[in-house]
């Protein structure tokens, strides 16, 4: 006996150095010990790859309040069969927003016992709240999320320039930022034409929010530009990362996977803001990813009833923005990644490692000796059609339905315990707790 309770070996495991044969040693819902592929019995996997599992940072849960949208049940089973094994929730479309202490206990009870995956909390920063972040932040939010535009639904407010000045000043914590200027945007025409909706939004409102918040970090503080879209504000996003300003990026996978030249007409299960734009813009994101001035690929899962997507007129306008891909994220990104020659490591650095440590886990997203053991067993070569009626989400809704993709999840483990989508072993996760 080896005294392990797992030992999953694979000729392809995916560690910070880079993939190797290797077995992953596991007690206690830990990696133990990482030994050559043929020293340790265990179970064999074979050519499939062992990758660490992955960390949604950008997922809205939506539940209490909104649960006929997106609830904890449907979405951690929906992350576990993406291989998702760690998703932090947004502070906004569940009533109520977690906007303080007592939210946050609401959110948490509604999640507890309904967890296939781990979850933990972003608090949010909204107009008069900067007196309640540091309560919130103490009691385990992993930072603060705060909108610069209209968040789209009333209890959620944006900041003007001052408020997120107050709340920097308020706590030191990390702040994610929707960064779109209102002054740059235009009313969008009731149509059925992408274009138009794209026209409403263009890139200088990203531009725009995304300088004032560089401004705003210059004199302290910490931020993050949540789903950015446009491609045009990563040089400003480089020099201020030169110049040693706290700031950070991500972006998603429609980001990089569709294109706004593509999009049929009233097709608005792919309207989200900020709007996915041209190929041309799509390019020079891989490149932003590949030169790392975007450390992270997270889904901005963000599901709706199927009505608000407005399919009787096909209006961009009066539709819902919002993409729901938690399931596909990891296939989506690995398919184009590996078509512009990245390895599985860089996939696994943008969507598990470099989340994980955007908000402090460092038990997450390696495979690396004293991290939790979880784990994803993937296919990378195995080819699938999306059928939107396997999607485990609440409501089936995707662009992504008939794409071929590749990379089939396999088997997810949470702390060494297969994910069977019938018991919940996800904990709710603290900022700060080991
Ligand atoms: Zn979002």
């Amino acid at each position: 006996m080896t005294g392990y309770d797992l030992v999953l070996r694979s000729r392809r495991v995916v560690t910070p150095e880079g993939e190797r044969a290797a077995a992953v040693c596991v007690r206690d819902g830990r990696i133990v010990a990482i030994e050559p592929f043929e020293a340790v019995p265990g179970e064999d996997l074979g050519d499939l790859a062992l990758m660490p599992g992955l960390v949604d940072t950008h997922v809205h849960v939506n539940e209490p309040g909104r649960t006929e949208w997106e609830g904890f049940a449907t979405a951690t089973r929906a992350a576990a069969a993406g291989g998702v094994t760690t998703i932090i929730d947004m502070p906004l479309n569940s009533i109520p927003p977690t906007v303080d202490v007592t939210a946050l206990e609401t959110k948490r009870k509604a999640a507890s016992g309904q967890c296939h995956v781990d979850v933990g909390f972003w608090g949010g920063a909204v107009p008069g709240n900067a007196g309640e972040l540091p309560a919130l932040h103490a009691a385990g939010v992993f930072g603060f999320k705060c909108f610069l535009v209209d968040s789209g639904v009333p209890e959620f407010p944006p900041l003007d320039r001052p408020g997120l000045d107050e709340a920097l000043r308020a706590v030191d914590a990390l702040f994610v930022v929707h960064a779109e200027d209102p002054g740059s945007l235009r009313p969008a025409p009731s149509s059925r034409r992408y274009a138009d909706f794209v026209r409403s939004r263009p890139a200088a409102a990203e531009e725009t929010a995304i300088a004032s918040v560089i401004e705003a970090v210059r004199s302290g503080g910490r931020a993050h530009i949540l789903h950015l879209s446009a491609a045009s504000a990563l040089e400003s996003l480089a020099d201020a990362r030169r110049d040693g300003v706290r700031i950070s990026a991500e972006t998603c996978p429609h980001y990089l996977a569709l294109a706004a030249e593509d999009v049929p007409d009233g097709a608005t299960r792919f309207k989200c803001c900020p709007p996915i734009r041209d190929i041309a813009n799509q390019e020079r994101l891989w490149r932003g990813l590949a030169d790392g001035v975007i450390g992270c690929v997270v889904s901005d899962h963000s599901p709706c009833t199927p009505d608000l997507k407005r399919p009787d007129t096909g209006d961009f306008a009066a539709a819902w923005g919002g993409i729901a891909s938690l399931q596909l994220g990891l296939p989506i990104v690995w398919t184009r990644a590996r078509g512009r020659g990245h390895a599985l490591a860089d996939v696994v650095r943008w969507m598990a490692a470099n989340p994980a440590a955007l908000v402090g886990l460092p038990r997450k997203g390696r495979i690396s000796v004293g991290c939790d053991a979880d784990l994803v067993a993937f296919a990378p070569d195995d080819e699938f059609t999306v059928d939107p009626t396997e999607l485990h989400h609440r409501h089936p809704v995707t662009p992504y339905g008939g794409q071929a993709l590749r990379g089939v999840v396999r088997q997810t483990w949470l702390r060494g315990v297969p994910v069977d989508g019938e018991r919940q072993t996800g904990r709710l996760l603290s900022r700060g707790q080991e």
